[in-house]
Parts: C-alpha cells; sequence; structure tokens
C-alpha cells in the first residue's frame, strides 16, 4: 500500500515551484550552453553570499564535495580523519576513497551530532600505526548544527581543519552565524530530497580561504587552471551542470520560506506529540534547526512503524545500520577510545516522521492522530 501520508515528496517540491524552475529549464535549454557557465557561478556566488563565506564551487554531488575537500587541504594516504558512524554513508565514503582513514566518534544522544568530549578523547589519544588525525570533519545532522564551539576550538588547538558536511542542513545557523562558515570548508549536497534539492545530482563546496577555494576549483576540472586542457596538479571531473544550477537558483529564494514551514511543521509535532512515550528532536543552545528530518526515538520503533503504515503514514529510518556495522566497513573502521555505544542504541530506535515543506496541516494531524493511537 503506498502511503497516503508519504515521509517525502520530492515532486511536490517541484510542483510548489514549477512555473520559475520550468522557466529555468527553458533558459538553459536555449541558451546553448550546458556545463560551468553563466548560471553556475552566479548560483556559486549566490549560495556562497547565503552561507556566509566568499566563494562557492559548484560540483557534481554532496560526496564529491567532500573528496574534494580533503584533497583540496592535501589529506590524504596515512592520515585519519574524525568523523561519526551515525551518518549517510557518503561521509564515510569520501574520506576512503581520498585515500584517508575513517576514525569513527560516537554522537551525543540529544542532538545525533559529533560528541566534542569522545572527540576530544580520540585527539588525546591518536589510534596506532598511523599519523595522527589530520582533520575533523563533523556532521549537522537532521537539520541541526554539530557542537560548532568546541569543535572549532579543537581543530584550533591541534591545528588542524574542520570540514563541515553540511549535506543536510542548507540554511541553519549556529549563534546567529550560517552553518558551512565555520570550517576551512564546507561541503553541501542538492540531492532532491536535501533542504535545498536539484531535480538530479548537485552538490557545492564553501570556502572564505581564496587559496583552498583556487584549489577546488582546479580538481573539479582535471586540475586546469589557467588554461584549458592544461593539467597544473592531478584532477577529477566533478561539474555541476547549468540546468540544475538555474533550477538550484529558482529554488534558493525559497529555501529560508522552506526552512520555516518544516520547522513550523516540527513545531506542530512537538505540540501534538508531547506526553507520549516518545523522546522527541531536542534543539541544541544555541542552534536553529531547519529539520531536513523530523526524528522521534522509541524503545517500541519497529512496532511503531509498522502500526503508522498500517495507518497509511509513510516514515523512514535516517540510518538503521551504523557505518560501522555495515557489510562492506564491518571490522575494519577504527572509532574514538569512548566507543559507538550511543551511536548503535540510537540507530535501533530512531524513526523518520514525514517531513517536507509542502506536507499540509491535515496531513500532520493524520500523523499525530497515528501516533498517539499506536502508543496508546
Ligand atoms: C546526502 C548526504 C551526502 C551525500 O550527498 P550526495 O549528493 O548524495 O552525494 C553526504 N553527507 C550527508 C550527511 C548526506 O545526507
Amino acid at each position: 500500500m503506498t502511503a497516503s501520508v508519504p515521509q517525502n515528496d520530492p515532486k511536490a517540491a517541484y510542483l510548489a515551484q514549477r512555473p520559475a524552475i520550468d522557466a529555468a529549464i527553458a533558459r538553459v535549454l536555449a541558451s546553448g550552453w550546458y556545463i560551468l557557465g553563466d548560471e553556475t557561478s552566479s548560483f556559486e556566488a549566490e549560495f556562497a553570499a547565503a552561507m556566509g563565506c566568499r566563494h562557492g564551487i559548484g560540483v557534481g554531488n554532496g560526496t564529491d564535495a567532500l573528496i574534494l575537500a580533503l584533497r583540496a587541504l592535501g589529506i590524504g594516504a596515512g592520515q585519519s580523519v574524525a568523523t561519526v558512524s551515525h551518518t549517510a554513508v557518503a561521509t564515510v565514503a569520501a574520506i576512503e576513497t581520498a585515500g584517508a582513514r575513517p576514525l569513527l566518534i560516537d554522537i551525543d544522544p540529544a542532538t545525533y551530532t559529533m560528541d566534542p568530549q569522545a572527540l576530544e578523547q580520540a585527539l588525546a589519544a591518536p589510534p596506532p600505526g598511523g599519523a595522527g588525525i589530520a582533520a575533523i570533519l563533523p556532521v549537522h545532522l537532521y537539520g541541526q548544527a554539530a557542537d560548532l564551539t568546541p569543535l572549532c576550538r579543537l581543530a584550533q588547538r591541534y591545528r588542524i581543519p574542520l570540514i563541515e558536511d553540511c549535506a543536510q542542513a542548507h540554511g541553519a545557523s549556529f549563534e546567529g552565524r550560517p552553518v558551512g562558515s565555520f570550517g576551512d570548508i564546507a561541503c553541501f549536497s542538492f540531492y532532491p530530497t536535501k533542504n535545498l534539492g536539484a531535480l538530479g545530482d548537485g552538490g557545492a563546496l564553501t570556502t572564505s580561504d581564496d587559496r583552498l577555494a583556487a584549489e577546488i576549483r582546479a580538481i573539479r576540472e582535471y586540475g586546469w587552471r589557467g588554461s584549458r586542457y592544461v593539467s597544473e596538479r592531478t584532477g577529477v571531473n566533478s561539474r555541476l551542470d547549468e540546468l540544475q544550477a538555474a533550477i538550484l537558483r529558482a529554488k534558493l529564494g525559497h529555501l529560508a520560506a522552506d526552512n520555516d514551514r518544516r520547522s513550523a511543521i516540527a513545531s506542530r509535532y512537538d505540540a501534538g506529540l508531547a506526553g507520549l512515550d516518545l523522546a522527541l528532536p531536542s534543539r541544541g543552545p544555541g542552534r536553529s534547526h531547519v529539520f531536513h528530518q523530523y526524528v522521534v526515538r522509541s524503545r517500541r520503533r519497529d512496532a511503531l512503524r509498522e502500526s503508522l503504515q498500517e495507518a497509511g503514514i509513510g516514515t523512514n529510518i535516517h540510518y538503521p545500520v551504523p557505518i560501522h556495522l555495515q557489510p562492506a566497513y564491518r571490522d575494519r573502521l577504527a572509532s574514538g577510545p569512548s566507543g559507538l555505544a550511543q551511536t548503535e542504541r540510537a540507530a535501533g530506535e530512531i524513526l523518520s516522521l514525514p517531513m517536507f515543506p509542502q506536507l499540509s496541516d491535515a496531513q500532520i494531524e493524520r500523523t499525530i492522530a497515528a501516533l498517539r493511537a499506536a502508543l496508546a
């Protein structure tokens, strides 16, 4: 049975802005220029400004953005990158693709983001048999910033770069400043279901460092700098195309309103689900949450999910298996000295409720009613 309240609905996001998106697509088709042109450079400037950074660089997807960030910072073979296991597999896959080793840090169970104390312990006792930790890569999961004050302080103390994975947090802020402006480099995905989504693949990096920006621009296109067809360094092909850039320009203007709607939906859920035997999302101090996902927590998660499905309410689990327990990674990834107990516990209890800006009030009420009935 297809859910009558979907967990997500990228088509609804398209239909909500159809005239502007169709016009953007028509403009690119008629232009005769389809890769790295005016749409991409305009989007890069507009996006960087919105994220409080000097430079934006469009790339093929969010995973590539992470790989290019690591490569531009010179991080690769023999080095460890501290990140989390409670994330999209892309974060860890990118570290390995860049040639480095992921070092997994446990999460704070309230915000599901990197636990700064666990990171501090890992930095004090780096993994045996390798160079020290070369970079910190926190993920602003579900639309909420990681605890950036201690994370930035630790990066400074150990003189290592901080890379922000902002793939789920476009427009979120920490103490009044947009995420993506804290790290040496920040990485964004425009996968269709993200808070800012393309109609295909897309990604971007932001930085305020001129040298890093030039380096990333070179790496994304074969290492070309001044002249085409001459590689000044080794690179790859990872470009944002003009169609996606034009679509993203149309959608960027709605990001703040979309995030406000997500926040309003979250408040309705908060009020409607209060008092149940269900842990609701917490908002860390100083953080504006843009609710990429609205994640509740229950020891009876699987039964709850089944009841909701029977009631026609779509849910999802982000993510059901921590990366260090997935077949491709099991028994071979390093973790911090404090272990990954919170990560493993969360994976068994979390549930993502329907969350997208076009969700109607009636659909929200149906979801709340179904949850109340299931938990009665
Ligand atoms: C979506 C996502 C990515 C990867 O983005 P793609 O565009 O799918 O490659 C990376 N990190 C996180 C946390 C994500 O949610």
